[in-house]
C-alpha cells in the first residue's frame, strides 16, 4: 500500500461531564484524527490520544500536531508499506513520541484491514466476538455521589469498576464502597500519587480484595514498584512505566507487576500493543486495555486489541455515550449487559461521520 493523502484535523469535542487530573479540570476534549488514503481512494482512520495539557505523559495535542507535520507524515507519505508492522521501524530513528507514532500507525493498520476485507481485530488475530466493557470513574466531590455512579454503572452491567485513588480519597473511600458493593470487581488507579512512605497505608488495602491496584508509585519507576509487589497481596498493574516491549520485559524480570495495562498511544501503537501482550501471555500475566477518553475512532481500535486472548481482564472501553451525547462513528459504540459486540465490517468497523467530524474540527491540514 501506498499513503497518497493524509487530513490532519485537530477536534475540539465536549464531554457529558468534566474530567479532573492534577492539572484541574476540563470539559473539552482536544484531540487529533488522522485519515491516510491510499492509492485506491481508501481511508483508514488513527487518532491521537494526547490530552491539550502534559498531565498523562509529556505528549500534547500541539507536540503530536508538530510530530506529525513536520517528522512522521513526510516519513509516511507515498512510501511502499506491504505491513503495518513496518510503520514503527520506518519511525523508529525518532525518540518516543509515541501517540504521535501511534497516531499514524492506527490509520495504517485500519487501511490494511480494509484492503484485505477483514476486520481490525482478524487482522491483529483477534477471535473474540464481543468483549467485556469497564468503568472508570474520577475522583467526585463526596463518597456519596461516587457510590451512586458505581451503583447506576453497576446496573448498567459493566463488569468491573475503575476509581482513581488519591492520598486522603483512599481507605475510607474503598471501606465504603465495600461495605455497599461486597462482591463487585473493584481496582484503584493511583496515577502514581504515592510513595514507598506510604507503604503501610498501601498495604491496609489488601483488606479490600482489589482486582489490582494501578500504577502505585511514580510514573517512571520499575524498581520502588518491585519493592511493594514483594510487600503487598494486591496486584500491582503497571501503567504509565510502560512504554515498549522492552519496558514490559524489564518490568516482569524484576517482578514489578503482575498485570500491565496496554494503552495503544502509550507504546506507539498497535504492533508494540501486540508484542508487549505475547510476552504478557508467555509470562502468565494478564493484561487489559486502558482508555484515554477516546472518540469512537480511538475506541474501535481499542475494541480491536482487545480481541487477543491475553486480554483476560475487562478494561476501560466503555460504550460512546458514557462520555459523549454523540459520538464521531456509526453506530456508536453500544454496551449491552456489560459486552460489547466487536464489528466484523472491514477495518475498524464503524463508520467515520463526516458531517460530524467537521462540526467539531477546529483545524485542518492535507498533506500529499
Ligand atoms: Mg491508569
Amino acid at each position: 500500500m501506498k499513503l497518497t493523502k493524509i487530513i490532519l484535523r485537530h477536534l475540539k469535542m465536549r464531554m457529558k461531564s468534566p474530567f479532573t487530573t492534577s492539572f484541574g479540570s476540563f470539559q473539552d476534549k482536544e484531540f487529533l484524527l488522522l485519515e491516510a488514503i491510499d492509492d485506491n481512494g481508501l481511508s483508514g482512520w488513527g487518532e491521537s490520544v494526547a490530552f491539550h495539557i502534559p498531565w498523562y505523559n509529556e505528549e500534547t495535542v500541539k507536540t503530536n500536531w508538530h510530530m506529525l507535520e513536520d517528522f512522521l507524515i513526510p516519513a509516511i507519505l507515498n512510501k511502499e508499506i506491504s505491513h503495518p508492522d513496518e510503520v514503527s521501524d520506518i519511525f523508529s530513528y525518532i525518540r518516543k513520541n509515541n501517540m504521535a507514532k501511534s497516531t499514524v500507525e492506527g490509520a495504517v493498520w485500519d487501511l490494511y484491514a480494509k484492503e484485505k476485507g477483514i476486520s481490525l481485530a482478524a487482522a491483529l488475530g483477534g477471535q473474540k466476538e464481543e468483549i467485556e466493557a469497564g468503568i472508570s470513574i474520577g475522583i467526585q466531590e463526596t463518597v456519596e455521589d461516587l457510590l451512586r455512579l458505581i451503583d447506576g454503572y453497576a446496573n448498567e452491567g459493566y463488569k468491573r469498576m475503575k476509581i482513581k485513588i488519591k492520598p486522603g480519597w483512599d481507605v475510607k473511600v474503598l471501606r465504603e464502597i465495600r461495605k455497599r458493593f461486597p462482591e463487585v470487581p473493584l481496582m484503584a488507579d493511583a496515577n502514581s500519587a504515592y510513595t514507598l512512605e506510604d507503604i503501610d497505608l498501601l498495604k491496609a488495602l489488601d483488606e479490600f480484595d482489589l482486582m489490582m491496584i494501578e500504577q502505585p508509585l511514580a510514573s517512571d519507576d520499575i524498581v520502588d514498584h518491585a519493592r511493594l509487589q514483594k510487600e503487598i497481596k494486591t496486584p500491582v498493574c503497571l501503567d504509565e512505566s510502560i512504554h515498549s516491549y522492552e519496558d514490559a520485559r524489564k518490568a516482569i524480570e524484576l517482578g514489578s507487576c503482575k498485570i500491565i495495562n496496554i494503552k495503544i498511544g502509550r507504546v506507539g501503537g498497535l504492533t508494540e500493543s501486540k508484542r508487549i501482550h505475547n510476552l504478557c501471555r508467555e509470562h502468565g500475566l494478564p493484561v487489559w486495555c486502558g482508555g484515554m477518553l477516546e472518540s469512537g475512532i480511538g475506541r474501535a481500535h481499542n475494541i480491536a486489541l482487545t480481541t487477543l486472548d491475553n486480554f483476560i481482564l475487562p478494561g476501560d472501553t466503555a460504550g460512546s455515550s458514557r462520555y459523549w451525547e454523540r459520538d464521531i462513528i456509526e453506530p456508536e459504540v453500544v454496551v449491552e449487559n456489560g459486552w460489547i459486540k466487536v464489528p466484523d465490517k472491514p477495518g475498524i468497523g464503524y463508520e467515520p461521520n463526516y458531517d460530524t467530524i467537521k462540526e467539531f474540527t477546529v483545524f485542518e491540514k492535507s498533506f500529499t
